[in-house]
């Protein structure tokens, strides 16, 4: 197992356009800034996406742009298609992510595309960023989404899924990464998933996995695809966005429950953890009427728990 874990925070892209209520830009610019600031180095902050299908995400350029004076952090953004990317590597994202379904019926039925045409996509996106100067090329990664199950397809077969990787990568993705979209994934399946994906791309092509928490299996699933290798997780703060299909789950795994694990296990995160719980404060001024998860924030520290002691992103950029 990894003794240093990449906690990438994904909620102010997948909690908040999970949401009816839309955050004002500057109060995402101050949680941004704040989690940066209790030591979190990865933030996925928006999506290039139509404002017209995803009014909450109309500033996505904005805050990218702000995001990017954070010193230290590494600015992530999920993009549908090639002009997203387009805009997004104008905007000066460091990291850009491209889902494809690997059920194709999901990938119709919410990207409209069938999986040839989201990897002609992949490789245009692949091809504008070998053309950007060498210093300026985002880190590419193409999200195998449903690859736990689908809500249409059900069980998606092994060998459609290890296909869909290898075109990824043959595509031009520098990595893949595995996305419980449905909330599906067991333990087992996420061990079994990691070995089979990293038989056919490699270890090094396949580091992150994004997991929603719909059955209360997020932080089973996270351990063991730490076991398995992994050093990445994606985690949203307070869990927002919930899950529309699970009333009382929340949607992505909560960061503050997940670093807490992995701060108790004497993994390194470089979180400041009291410092994260305080972020919370500033999801709740701005989105009064969602809830928000996590047991850690309500039963506080355990007696006797050291947090990591750690040094701002900031700090450790100078
Ligand atoms: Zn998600």
């Amino acid at each position: 197992m990894h003794t240093e874990i990449l906690v990438s925070e994904v909620g102010p892209r997948d909690g908040l356009q999970s949401i009816g209520q839309i955050m004002p830009t500057e109060q995402k610019k101050a949680w941004i800034a704040a989690e940066a600031a209790a030591g979190v180095r990865e933030i996925e902050v928006g999506s290039f996406v139509p404002p017209k299908l995803l009014p909450q995400m109309a500033d996505t350029s904005e805050i990218v742009s702000f995001a990017r004076t954070i010193p230290g952090l590494t600015v992530a953004v999920l993009v549908p298609n090639l002009r997203g990317a387009q805009a997004a590597i104008e905007a000066g994202a460091h990291k850009i992510t491209l889902p494809l379904s690997v059920s194709e019926s999901h990938s119709l039925a919410n990207l409209r595309r069938t999986h040839d045409q989201i990897i002609e996509e992949s490789r245009a996106i692949a091809a504008l960023i070998a053309e950007q100067p060498e210093d300026q090329r985002p880190h590419f990664e193409g999200s195998l989404s449903t690859v736990f199950g689908c809500t249409l397809e059900g069980a998606i077969p092994l060998p459609q899924i290890l296909r869909l990787a290898e075109r990824l990568m043959d595509a031009g993705c520098d990595e893949v990464g595995l996305s419980d979209t449905t909330g599906y994934a067991d333990p087992r399946a996420v061990r079994e998933m990691i070995k089979a994906v990293r038989g056919v791309v490699g270890e090094d092509a396949l580091t992150g996995i994004h997991l929603h928490n719909t059955r209360g299996l997020g932080l089973a699933n996270v351990l063991a695809a730490l076991e398995e290798g992994l050093n990445t997780v994606d985690s949203s703060l307070g869990g927002i966005g919930g899950c529309p299909f699970a009333p009382g789950a929340s949607g992505n795994i909560v960061t503050e429950d997940l670093v807490f694990m992995l701060q108790a296990m004497g993994l390194k995160t470089g979180i400041d953890l009291p410092r994260l719980l305080e972020v919370r404060k500033i999801i709740e001024q701005a989105l009064s009427e969602e809830p928000l998860y996590g047991f850690t924030p309500d039963a506080g520290l355990p007696l006797g728990f050291t947090p990591e002691t750690v040094t701002s992103a900031k700090e450790a950029a100078e």
